[in-house]
């Protein structure tokens, strides 16, 4: 900070990956920050999923700060635990742990029109004055529990997949799992080999997408370590950077060529991996492929053919003590029930109460719909930022690119406060009312919104994502448009 730069306080909430992103930032320029952590530990998505066959379906060496590559990685693909380890390498590389408070649910945020500030309350009771709040408070964090009855009667173990019960019977075990999102469907490569028998309750199939998967050697580390230009060649590879284009361009241009390649790419793989024609059409969507997030797997289509694996796509009656009874009178009996049955993807920062100007409740402005404009600010709460927040760009692609994007329009709306010309900076209600305008006719045209359930889709079933292509995303986050913000003296 230079002597002319006005001293801004800050809270971050949340210590994940977008949080740790708004903290290094921050703490590069000295800033004066805190971030509140409502865990015991940093990681956010990372500390929570911990299932068997986690692993993120973006490349390792893209699924990594720009400025933080990792020589580590032991595949192409990481698993969960080792991107995890990443984010406490990077925390501890920048020493960020002595600004993190944990355990620190922010329970209230309220913003002060006469100071332009905004206090937090802590879950202990606890206020703290800040300036500039960024919301880094994560996407999918609260678990959805299926309404299927009898489930409280079940008699074993039966828990959602981001809260894994570690000593609930996998090994020789009869497990059910139901859910055939991307947690699903790596659950079931993961423990197939290991249980008596897996029925997988399958709602609706999925579309797979191949993607190669290999392990880096020592010497593949090694080199690494000494020549980071080698990391970028694959973060930064043409064909993968070329292929996230390709797919963005065909999720806005569903007639056009490249989401009818995408399309027989996904067909191609299921014709020619499922040997058994009867499981082959049970694993065939009626639906586009990427109407739902695609599944991209190196092994998915191989596992489920393991004969310990049933694909049931019958639908579920009741859940009993001693295991699920399908409609059609069909009992599965199970020691374990696995629930893969996603998240609730409208809470953002909820719950906590975040009040805005005049005290208007971020609840009331988002009763129909949580969205932003362009996904970071919302009109009536200045100095209010989010990362990953609603309308963004998600998909197979890497959210750590996002939020770094994200960051830079947001530094540079901060750079005004920091400047001394305004207190508070917030989007106007014109300028958002015309992006969400904008926005809703042009995610209603997306691949997203051609005919499929998913969580993607608000209640209105309009995808929520960003509806158009990641050079436009790019292009919207390099510069914000100064005149769609009010500056307030
Ligand atoms: P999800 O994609 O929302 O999938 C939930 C699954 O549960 C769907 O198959 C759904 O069926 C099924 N389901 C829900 N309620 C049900 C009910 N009452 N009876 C039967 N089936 C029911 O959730 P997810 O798999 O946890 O994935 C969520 C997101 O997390 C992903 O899309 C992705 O963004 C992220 N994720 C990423 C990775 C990665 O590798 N990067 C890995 C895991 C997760 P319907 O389809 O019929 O609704």
């Amino acid at each position: 900070m230079t002597d002319s730069t006005k001293a801004l306080r800050y809270a971050v909430i949340g210590a994940g990956m977008a949080g740790l992103l708004a903290a290094i930032k921050l703490k590069e320029r000295g800033e004066n920050f805190t971030v509140f952590e409502k865990a015991a530990k940093l990681g956010g998505t990372w500390r929570e999923n911990r299932y068997p066959g986690l692993t993120c379906d973006v490349p390792a060496h893209a699924y990594t700060y720009s400025f933080e590559p990792y020589a580590e990685w032991q595949s192409y693909y990481a698993t969960g635990g080792e991107i995890q380890t990443y984010f406490e390498y990077v925390a501890s590389k920048y020493d960020l742990l002595p600004s993190i408070r944990f355990n620190s649910e922010v329970v209230g945020a309220v913003f002060d029109d006469a100071s332009q500030t905004w206090t937090l309350t802590l879950g202990n009771g606890e206020r703290i004055e800040v300036d500039v709040v960024i919301a880094a408070s994560g996407v999918l964090h609260h678990p959805k529990t299926p309404d299927i009855p009898g489930l409280d009667t079940f008699a074993g173990p039966a828990f959602h997949t981001a809260r894994w019960d570690d000593a609930a019977p996998i090994d020789g075990a009869r497990v059910g799992l139901i859910g055939c999102g991307s947690t699903g469907i790596q659950i079931v490569t993961a423990i197939n080999k290991r249980v008596k028998n897996l029925v997988h309750f399958q709602r609706s199939p999925q579309w797979v997408m191949p993607v190669p998967q290999f392990a880096y050697t020592d010497e593949d580390r090694a080199a690494f370590r000494k020549d980071p230009a080698l990391i970028d060649a694959i973060r930064y590879n043409e064909e993968y950077i070329g292929a996230i284009k390709r797919f963005t361009d065909g999720v806005t241009d569903i007639e056009g060529e490249a989401m009818h390649q995408i399309e027989e790419v996904c067909r191609q793989h299921l014709e020619d991996s499922i040997r058994d024609p009867i499981l082959r059409e049970k694993l065939r969507p009626n639906y586009r492929a990427a109407c739902k997030r695609l599944i991209y797997s190196w092994c998915y289509y191989e596992e489920v053919q393991h004969p310990a694996v049933f694909v049931e796509t019958g639908r579920i009656e009741r859940i009993e003590p001693n295991g699920v009874r399908m409609q059609d009178g069909t009992f599965h009996e199970l020691d374990t029930l696995i629930l893969a049955t996603g998240f609730h993807a409208d809470r953002f920062i909820r719950p906590t109460t975040v009040l805005g100007a005049g005290g208007v409740s971020l609840d009331t402005v988002w009763e129909r719909r949580p969205t932003a404009y362009y996904a970071v600010t919302i009109p009536g709460f200045p100095n209010f930022f989010m990362l990953n927040g609603p309308t963004g760009p998600v998909g197979n692609f890497s959210l750590i690119d996002i939020a770094e994007r994200q960051w830079t329009y947001i530094d540079q709306l901060i750079a005004r406060l920091r400047s001394g010309e305004a207190r508070g900076v917030v989007p106007t209600q014109a300028a958002f009312d015309d992006y969400e305008t904008r926005r809703i006719a042009a995610a209603k045209k997306t691949i997203f919104g051609s005919g499929c359930t998913s969580w993607y889709l608000d209640d209105e079933g309009v995808p929520a994502t960003w509806p158009w292509s990641y050079d436009d995303f790019d292009k919207a986050m390099s510069r914000p448009v100064m005149e769609d913000y009010a500056l307030i003296a």
